[in-house]
């Protein structure tokens, strides 16, 4: 790809400038924050970079790597590889445990009933599904939607890891005990850790049930939105 080629060409450029970080603002930096950097991007005149443009960049050389993944065994069984979608720029993102039988089939995450909860719920929070991104912990359908194993686990976390990083959302929301335990590193009952912000690396992350389970138990509905709306009141206050 050459857009990959380009990047490369231009990282070694800033290397061998003596730059230690990109010269532009990705994600939250503010303030003082890279301000060096960007002097000495303008001492060299070096333009401006869009970090919209640099995050695309990235998420696009991560799709790359992970290629046609075969780093487990989940890999023979699937149709379509969901890597994830959305907004590079979005605040919230909503992280589910893996694909089912719908997102297998289209390669899109939460495009089934489960997935039409959740669109319903990011609609209700005042959004639309392109504002926020949706990703899995796998990125493979485990047969006949069976728990993950731990090994699958490890072997697909790091990807979603860089998802983050690349994103940098300023709220995660993890959907289901899986996702939960996945990127808290915890055993915790999702019943106890649900309601209260965790922290995954300097992001809040607020566990909630999964839309599935809310399908089987609909009455729980109520504690799912109320979830969502710390999620809302945070980023109000992040506003003020
Ligand atoms: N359940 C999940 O956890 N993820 C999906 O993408 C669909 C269903």
């Amino acid at each position: 790809m050459n857009i990959t080629r380009d990047i490369k060409t231009v990282l070694e450029y800033l290397d061998a400038l003596g730059f230690e970080s990109l010269p532009v603002i990705i994600g939250r930096k503010q303030g003082d924050e890279g301000r060096h950097e960007r002097e000495r991007a303008a001492h060299h005149h070096i333009p401006d970079l869009h970090a919209s443009e640099i995050k695309k960049a990235a998420m696009d050389a991560l799709r790359e790597e992970i290629g046609d993944c075969q780093r487990c065994g989940l890999s023979k069984g699937r149709k379509n590889l969901v890597f994830g979608e959305g907004s590079l720029d979005a605040e919230i993102m909503f992280i589910g445990e893996a694909p089912g039988r719908d997102e297998d089939l289209q390669g899109r995450p939460f495009v089934g009933d489960a997935g039409k909860l959740l669109t319903r719920l990011i609609e209700k929070m005042g959004l639309r599904r392109e504002d926020v991104y949706i990703a899995n912990i796998l990125k493979s359908r485990p047969p006949m939607n069976r728990d993950p194993e731990e090994d699958e686990i490890r072997a697909c976390l790091p990807f979603l890891e860089r998802q983050i990083e690349i994103i940098a959302p300023k709220v995660i929301v993890s959907l289901g005990r899986i996702s939960a335990h996945s990127l808290l590193n915890t055993r915790t009952p999702i019943t106890k850790l649900r309601g209260t912000f965790y922290d995954y690396k300097g992001i809040p992350v607020m566990s909630t049930f999964h839309p599935a389970y809310l399908l089987r138990n609909p009455k729980d509905k109520w504690l799912v939105w109320e979830d969502a709306q710390k999620v809302l009141d945070l980023l109000k206050r992040e506003k003020r």
